[in-house]
């Protein structure tokens, strides 16, 4: 039986809510913090930060203890934090050449990884369910880790509506109008919220969030092996457009006399920027992966001058496309993630050059360009996010002691 609030009271109760929350993002994305910390983060009274923090601890989601003192005098301010085990999050990844799971603590500490590598020709739904099944068996073990979990969060490099993780097509996959989310629901079989988005706008959630644009609201994350994704933040938010479809910057046209994507267009960025373009630019075989790719960088690391051509050309394209998306969007940073961080070091320069000559003048100079700061696991960590999202936004409902957190994640 819920108590009727009279309208001040509702008011405070909602003001608490959002304290909560914003107490428990801080802590999450920053790590243990004292209560002076959190003060100057949140802008709460002390004696605000001193009631929400006794909730969290007496839920067991954060404890406060004193820091292991490094050489400094007198005696060190207790720290806040998260308790990783009280709530975790089971994170996948289905990517063109790999799977992946990982199980995240509350606080972004990873408890458990694990990558596989897959064959491109095993593209059947259930297979790829049954894989991603027996990883995430992996990481759920002891089977305590399993009562913790509250909500599931996958990265798939396919176009995906968010509101029920149906896949609309995952060209590099080779999948049209799948239903991921109802069949790996049902496999993994958790009973908690699963949540299905794109790798790369994942990708850019984690960069945000922990990563090279931690703190920055305008970024282009770009990312991509065979297909190339972004995902783009525009003032503090992800770009998703009415269903989620928004974003697909690989398929932005660019080249009228192109060749024929994967999604049935033609002339596609990732088409002049993918790995594809890149190894057939170099002579070398279009479907060889991420070993052929290393190979022509190794090539191009001893001097190589077909290697260097070709990435050079890709360069050129690269920056093409985006003096088109720093004019539209006037980003703070572009991230270069998955591929892009492997050939940063050598396309940098013809990116830069082809921003100087294409784009214009004041979004040209306020833009920064970075390669990822948390490398291939980025749409992994940014699954995990998603996963923690309803969490985040409202940890009064976690709260309530007796209950386990999975059985708050239901209700
Ligand atoms: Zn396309």
């Amino acid at each position: 039986v819920t108590a009727r609030l009279d309208p001040v009271g509702q008011r405070s109760e909602t003001v608490r809510r959002a304290n909560l929350s914003a107490i428990v993002r801080e802590l999450h994305a920053r790590g243990p913090l004292s209560r002076s910390e959190l003060v100057a983060r949140t802008g709460l009274t002390r004696s605000a930060i001193r009631g929400l923090i006794r909730e969290l601890t007496a839920a067991g989601i954060a404890n406060e203890k004193r820091a292991i003192p490094l050489g400094t005098p007198g005696r060190p301010s207790p720290l806040v934090r998260l308790e990783p085990e009280r709530a975790s999050v089971l994170a996948l990844e289905i990517a063109v050449d790999s799977l992946a799971a990982a199980l995240v603590g509350l606080g972004g500490n990873v408890l458990a990884s694990i990558r596989v590598d897959r064959p491109r020709d095993h593209v059947s739904l259930d297979a790829i369910v049954g894989d991603l099944v027996a990883l995430a068996e992996r990481v759920l073990v002891p089977s305590r880790r399993r009562s913790a979990v509250i909500g599931i969060g996958v990265a798939v490099a396919g176009i995906v509506r968010r509101s029920d993780g149906f896949v609309w097509m995952a060209p590099n996959l080779g999948w049209r109008v799948t239903p991921l989310g109802q069949v790996l629901d049902e496999a993994l079989g958790l009973a908690v919220p699963l949540e299905i988005a794109n790798d790369a706008d994942l990708g850019a959630l984690a960069e945000v969030r922990r990563g090279a644009a931690r703190g920055i609201d305008n970024v282009i994350y770009l990312s991509g092996e065979v297909g190339v994704g972004g995902g783009i933040i525009v003032d503090g938010r992800a770009l998703a457009g009415v269903a989620g479809y928004g974003g697909e910057i690989g398929h932005m046209p660019v080249n009228p006399d192109g060749r024929a994507c994967g999604c049935g267009s033609t002339g596609c960025w990732e088409t002049e920027i993918g790995a594809t373009a890149l190894l057939r630019r170099a002579g070398r075989p279009i479907d060889g992966g991420r070993s052929e790719v290393d190979a022509l960088l190794a090539a191009a690391t001893d001097g190589d001058p077909v290697s260097l051509a070709a990435l050079e050309e890709t360069g050129r394209w690269l920056g093409l496309g985006l003096a088109g998306l720093v004019n539209i969007l006037n980003p703070g940073l572009v991230v270069f993630g998955g591929l892009f961080e492997h050939l940063y070091p050598f396309i940098e320069e013809p990116v830069r050059a082809m921003l100087d000559e294409r784009a214009l003048r004041p979004p040209r100079d306020l833009v920064g360009l970075t390669p990822s700061g948390l490398g291939d696991d980025a749409p992994l960590l940014g699954a995990a996010e998603l996963a923690f999202e309803p969490l985040l936004a409202d940890p009064a409902r976690w709260l309530r002691p007796r209950d386990t957190l999975a059985e708050r994640a239901t209700a």
